[in-house]
């Protein structure tokens, strides 16, 4: 089995240096354990985790701050969990109006809260509503035509 011996050499003082961390040093995709790496590298693992966790945290944030700006709750159905909501291309996607903004991802957030949060072509929408407008062309909520289930009880009458 090896081992790093520089950590040996260079004795315990060296790796009471490292930074504490609440964080497992060890992700799935990790491909060599935290025992093995040097002092150093174990800084560098414990120091990637606690950024990354940091800039999920940041990316959350910005999301939820979006949604706010946005009114907090479902234009169509008013789902206010926060976790439910999205923000929806009212234009589709890729109408031009949109040109230069990312799509989606924290991107898309962080490039609304850098326009300063435009109203025009956006809209809050939860994911049932905004998924049901983009494949059956409106909400179910709003619907005016009665869905297949509907027109057979109809029709059995
Ligand atoms: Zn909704
Ligand atoms: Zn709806």
């Amino acid at each position: 089995m090896p081992s790093y011996s520089g950590a040996r050499k260079r004795g315990r003082s060296q790796r009471s240096a490292r930074v504490v961390s609440t964080l497992p040093p060890q992700l799935p995709n990790d491909r060599k354990s935290f025992d093995l790496l040097s002092p150093r590298g174990q800084w560098h693992r414990l120091n990637r985790a606690r950024g990354r966790a940091a800039s999920r945290a940041q990316n959350q944030r910005v999301r939820r701050e979006a949604i706010e700006a946005y009114g907090g709750k479902c234009k169509c159905c008013g789902e206010t969990e926060w976790q439910f909501l999205t923000i929806d291309h009212e234009k589709g996607a890729n109408h031009p109006m949109y040109a230069g903004i990312p799509r989606t991802g924290h991107e898309f957030y962080w490039a609304l809260r850098n326009e300063g949060y435009p109203r025009k072509g956006f809209r809050l929408l939860c994911w049932n509503c905004n998924n049901a407008i983009g494949h059956y062309g409106s909400c179910p909520h709003k619907a005016k035509v009665p869905d297949d289930a509907a027109v057979v009880a109809l029709l059995k009458r």
